[in-house]
């Protein structure tokens, strides 16, 4: 990939977000005490929590702040995973799942908190997330999630056919799964913000320079981007879904156990003031519970930013802006005509069990994949609880349940086959959906 010219996205926030901060690539030698790589929400968080604790940080980015997920997502703060629920977490890791459930239900307003602390102007609204539930049998899912997370102290809340016809403008679904400190941001604004506040307290933040392999040496891990070379005590893998894209030898065997699924996002032209008022009123964030799933917020323009998939490389923008259209039309008529003005797209990781993977990656060396596209939140608490692990934190007050990588078997040929399971999903959707064999909602929102 060419890093001389950076070519953002086609995306909403690439065109209404003032430039980030200007940074030096790495060239020459350099050292820090700690040495991210990757410049998304999970390494900018690393390095300002690093920075407000006095540690020496620099972070090696392949291309600028936001370029990869955290710049494209939909801008859903969500406090939750995308299907695991806590017992799932806990069953999974024991008491170190349990300090993980707290640290996800905490997730969404740790975000909006550094948000407001470091007056970062990202459009955030904390108004809430909803997932409402699309069949009379899904409500077992709103249920089950609204039981095991008041259980962990979550303010969640089932909501009615009728609570949700009224939040949603629509009658298309029947109940919800409500969190109240949920709702969304400009995520690449927030990016930027967030690059600015590391600079400000003392942070270095080198871009255009992909690291091309790290290696340990004389107790420091070194990383070699193509100009230059950074070494640090401790290192931090922050590259998440893109961790393969700009180096096959820059950590394989993390880069091989998720499978990179291209997630599309869309954006409408400003809504009419009629619609706006009718749609989603109190302008929640909301991906509801279908397979194929149905996603949408507003920005600060009123443009509803959602989304969709559909198979097959050929004119794929074309089709995407026909399917989304007529889903939006059938599910708020009051929507009237409808035009796209954007439409982008970006990694997510996915993995077969829809968990997370956080590593120890050798003596003092974490790193996590596995967004499963439900990790703004995340990425950003995890990024503070990987920086409790660098500053020595022991391991049995971190919420970080860590495992060893698993790379998976034939990692090629699964990336060429997932977006087949977009069928699979629709055929799914189209049915009633028994407990213990739910969909799994498509990279999304
Ligand atoms: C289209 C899309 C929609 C989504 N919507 C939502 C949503 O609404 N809500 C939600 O909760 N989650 C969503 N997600 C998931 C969420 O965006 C991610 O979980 C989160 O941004 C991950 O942040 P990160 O910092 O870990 O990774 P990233 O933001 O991907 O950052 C990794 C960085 O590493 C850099 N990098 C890679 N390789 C190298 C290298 N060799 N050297 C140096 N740097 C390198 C990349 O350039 C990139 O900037 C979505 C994801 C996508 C793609």
């Amino acid at each position: 990939m060419d890093t001389a010219t950076i070519r953002w996205p086609d995306s909403l926030w690439a065109a209404a977000t003032p430039p980030g901060p200007a940074l030096p690539e790495l060239i020459g030698t350099a050292k820090a005490d700690v040495v991210v790589i990757g410049g998304g929400f999970t390494g900018l968080s690393a390095a300002l929590h690093l920075r407000e604790a006095g540690v020496d940080v620099a972070i090696v980015e392949a291309m600028e702040p936001g370029w990869g997920a955290s710049g494209r997502n939909n801008g859903q703060v969500i406090p939750t995973l995308s299907r695991p629920d806590p017992e799932d977490i806990i069953a999974r890791h024991g008491a170190a799942g349990e300090r993980f459930v707290a640290l996800l239900r905490d997730s969404a307003s740790v975000l909006f908190d550094i948000a407001r602390r470091y007056q970062i102007q990202a459009e955030q609204e904390q108004t809430g997330w909803v997932q409402p539930v699309h069949s009379p049998g899904r409500i077992k899912i709103a249920e089950r999630r609204v039981r095991q997370w008041s259980k962990f102290g979550a303010p969640v809340e089932l909501l009615s056919r009728d609570e949700t016809r009224q939040m949603l403008g629509s009658e298309a679904w029947f109940g919800g799964f409500w969190n109240r400190t949920g709702g969304h941001i400009n995520p690449l604004a927030l990016s930027r913000g967030l690059a600015q506040v590391v600079l400000d307290r003392g942070g270095r933040i080198y871009a255009r320079s992909p690291a091309i392999a790290v290696e340990r040496w004389n107790d420091r891990w070194i990383a070699t981007t193509e100009k230059g070379e950074i070494s640090g005590r401790v290192l931090i893998v922050a590259t998440n879904a893109y961790t393969g894209e700009f180096s096959k030898s820059l950590m394989p065997e993390m880069a091989h156990e998720v499978i990179p699924v291209l997630s599309w996002q869309m954006a409408t032209q400003p809504l009419s003031e009629t619609a706006r008022t009718t749609i989603i009123p109190g302008r929640q964030a909301m991906s509801d519970t279908h397979g194929e799933l149905y996603f949408a917020r507003y920005d600060a323009r009123d443009r509803l930013v959602t989304g969709g998939a559909v198979l097959g490389p050929a004119n794929k923008p074309e089709r995407l802006k026909a399917l989304v259209t007529e889903r939006l039309q059938r599910l708020w008529p009051q929507i009237g005509p409808v035009e796209f003005d954007f439409v982008w797209n970006g990694y997510v990781g996915m993995t077969t069990d829809f968990l997370p993977r956080i590593h120890r990656l050798g003596r003092n060396a974490y790193g996590w994949t596995g967004c499963n596209g439900r990790a703004v939140a995340l990425s950003i608490a995890l990024g503070d609880e990987l920086s409790k692990a660098v500053r020595g934190v022991a391991e049995k007050d971190l919420a970080l349940p860590f495992s060893d990588p698993a790379p998976l078997v034939a990692h090629g040929l699964l990336r060429r086959l997932a977006p087949l399971m977009l069928m699979v999903y629709r055929r799914r959707d189209a049915r009633e959906i028994e407990e213990g064999e739910l969909g799994q909602p498509y990279p999304h929102a």
